[in-house]
Order: C-alpha cells, then sequence, then structure tokens
C-alpha cells in the first residue's frame, strides 16, 4: 500500500463542480485583482475566525511582515518569536529590520514557553509572535497576559491553525493580529499562493490594506513606500469555495489524530501533548523517536511517507550565520530538529491507510 504525506489533488476532485464554476466565473468576469471575489473572500473568512477585518495579501509570510509594519517595527526594534518555528516567522521580523529574539518550546506542546518569554524582554521590545505550531493554539491567555505587562503587540502566526481553538475561542482574533497562510499544503489552502491578515484593531486593518497595495489608498496617490501583496480574485473565489468545507476536512483530520493517539499509545514513540484548553486542526502529526531516521526510512520502504517539520532550526540556519548562533543555544528546539517525524495526515487519508500506518509503526 502507498500511504502519501498528503494529497493535494484529492481536495480538487471533490470539489472539482464548485471550484471549475468559481474558475469560470473569475475567468469570464475580466477582473483578476482586487475585485469582488477578494472583498467577498476577506468578509467570510473574517467571519470564520470571528473577527472584524481580513485582510487579504500574498501569502503568509506577507500576512505576517505587513502586520509589523503597520505597528511601525523596524530597524533597533527586538521581536520575541519561538525558537522551534518555520523559518517564515523570523524572517517577517528580519524584514521589518527588527531583530527575531528566540524563544524556547515547551518541550511537550512544541509551542512557545510562555514562562520563558519574561527573560528575553528588554527596552527594545515591541512584540511577541506567538506561532500555533503544527496546528494546536499557543497559550494565548499566558502570552496576552505577559504582552499587556509590558506594553507588548501579540501577533499569532496562525499559518497552520485555521480553525484551532484556544479556551473554545477560535485563532485569528486571538492577539492583537494575526498572519495566515493559505499555501496549498495548509489546512485552507489555495491553489497557489495566498495569505490574509485578520485583526479587530479598524487602524491597524487599513495600514494593512495600504500596504499590501503600494502604499496607497486612492490609485495613484502613494502615501508610503508600500509593498505588491495581494491576493488574487481567482484565488479568492476558490479558497471561498474551499472555506465551505473547512470544518468538514478539520473534523476528518482530528479523526485521523484520534485513531493516532489511541493506536500509538503503547508503543516507543513521543506523541503529541493537547493541554485540556487546546482544539488543535492537526495540520501535521508529529512524533518523535530517538531513532528518527531509521524510522522514517523503515516507514518509506513500507511506502509510508513522511517528512521532518523542521530539520534545521533557524538559529543553525545559513540564513541567520550573521548573528553567530551556536549549537547548544537552544536546546529543545535542537533535539526536537533531530526526533521530530511529521506522519501522514489530511482530510482524504482514507482509513485503510491511516490503519496500515498504524500497523508498521507498531512494529517498532
Ligand atoms: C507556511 C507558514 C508560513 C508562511 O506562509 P507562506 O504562505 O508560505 O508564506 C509562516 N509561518 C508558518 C508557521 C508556516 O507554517
Amino acid at each position: 500500500m502507498n500511504v502519501p504525506f498528503l494529497d493535494l489533488k484529492a481536495p480538487y476532485l471533490e470539489l472539482k463542480t464548485e471550484l471549475d464554476k468559481a474558475y469560470q466565473r473569475v475567468m469570464t468576469s475580466g477582473w483578476y485583482i482586487m475585485g469582488n471575489e477578494l472583498e467577498a473572500f476577506e468578509q467570510e473568512f473574517a467571519d470564520y475566525c470571528g473577527v472584524k477585518n481580513c485582510i487579504g495579501v500574498g501569502n503568509g509570510l506577507d500576512a505576517l511582515h505587513l502586520a509589523l509594519k503597520a505597528w511601525g517595527i523596524g530597524a533597533g526594534d527586538e521581536v520575541i518569536v519561538p525558537a522551534n518555528t518555520y523559518i517564515a516567522t523570523w524572517l517577517a521580523v528580519t524584514y521589518t529590520g527588527a531583530r527575531p529574539v528566540p524563544v524556547e518550546p515547551n518541550e511537550h506542546t512544541y509551542n512557545i514557553d510562555p514562562h520563558k518569554i519574561e527573560a528575553a524582554i528588554n527596552k527594545n521590545t515591541k512584540a511577541i509572535i506567538a506561532v500555533h505550531l503544527y496546528g494546536q493554539a499557543a497559550d494565548m491567555q499566558t502570552i496576552n497576559m505577559i504582552a499587556k505587562k509590558y506594553g507588548l503587540k501579540v501577533l499569532e502566526d496562525a499559518a497552520q491553525a485555521h480553525g484551532a481553538r484556544c479556551h473554545g475561542k477560535q485563532v485569528g482574533g486571538l492577539g492583537d493580529a494575526a498572519g495566515f497562510s493559505f499555501y496549498p499544503g495548509k489546512n485552507l489552502g489555495a491553489l497557489g499562493d495566498g495569505g490574509a491578515v485578520t485583526t479587530n484593531d479598524d487602524d491597524l486593518a487599513d495600514k494593512v490594506r495600504i500596504l499590501r497595495n503600494y502604499g496607497s489608498k486612492v490609485k495613484y496617490q502613494n502615501e508610503e513606500i508600500g509593498f505588491n501583496s495581494r491576493l488574487d480574485e481567482l484565488q479568492a473565489a476558490l479558497l471561498r469555495v474551499k472555506l465551505r468545507h473547512i470544518n468538514e476536512w478539520n473534523g476528518r483530520r482530528v479523526q485521523i489524530a484520534k485513531k493516532y493517539l489511541a493506536e500509538l499509545a503503547n508503543t516507543e514513540l513521543i506523541l503529541p501533548t493537547v493541554p485540556d484548553w487546546a482544539e488543535p486542526v492537526w495540520h501535521l502529526f508529529v512524533i518523535r523517536s530517538k531513532q528518527r531516521d531509521y524510522l522514517q526510512r523503515e516507514l518509506a520502504d513500507k511506502g509510508i511517507n513522511t517528512l521532518i517539520h523542521y530539520p534545521i532550526p533557524p538559529h543553525l540556519s545559513g540564513a541567520y550565520k550573521e548573528y553567530n548562533w551556536q549549537v547548544g543555544d537552544f536546546p529543545i528546539s535542537e533535539v526536537l530538529a533531530h526526533e521530530v517525524l511529521s506522519l501522514p495526515m489530511g482530510p482524504h487519508l482514507t482509513n485503510e491507510q491511516v490503519m496500515y500506518a498504524i500497523e508498521k509503526l507498531k512494529c517498532f
């Protein structure tokens, strides 16, 4: 049997009729950037997240970058980021000219450890980026408390967590702003690149709207040095279709995760920990093993495809070499990079595929 890590064709085939209709509608409209589809999607996604504003942008990295930029964060400022995250979280900070200041994760949830944040705050600190890694919300209550105490902004990196909940409340409205990605492999994926900022702050929303479109509100009146980062009509129309199915598809991910958790409970593998206040949407189902590389090869031999999120923590990547971070600077993140393995996960995996993967995993 072959168990793909994630099947990106299956979602298209399931929604082919609806998606093709949306595609035709945009193709024949003669309007491809900044039109009705974007406006409708922004409203629908804002409603979905339970926030006042959604601004569609070119991708998830831009969403994070433009939110920070709109707050006026730049050179000389510091932004707290998780040491354990995808590098895009850090790059968004670097783009503004500010310095990313890494904080280690909780070793059970893999999300930023709120109890280690205060030690990283100084007079230059302007914001905290909380990543809802693998689809599970970070501890937003504690993070917001710390941010309030020091007057910091909180930016959620919700790129992996569309629909996830924290104390019953959906991500996207849990901080001062949130950045989402609609990269095809994300829980809500476009058929190309896409992203969005969500926020309850009308002023911030206004600023991000200007920044994404050449710094202008009125055509050819450029108030500041903006960017070209827009969610196009075609992607917006396709996302509107997929948004109608996300709860059902997230539900399927939850079922698969429950199966993995129950069936793998008595193995040597370290399974994900879910705090009682968290309702993850399982963008990834990540296990840990000291024999990770061996395990991955053995599974591949049996047709089971896995991936590693992520093999090199940002502080040890070439991109950040000028910061001179060393092996051992963020030991929890470094151990995770050696031990994590993402099992096949997605709404279109069959029960047979999941059971086959479980059966093979149990052999270790
Ligand atoms: C995917 C991702 C991003 C970036 O999204 P893009 O749309 O690829 O730019 C940012 N942060 C995290 C945690 C991600 O997983």
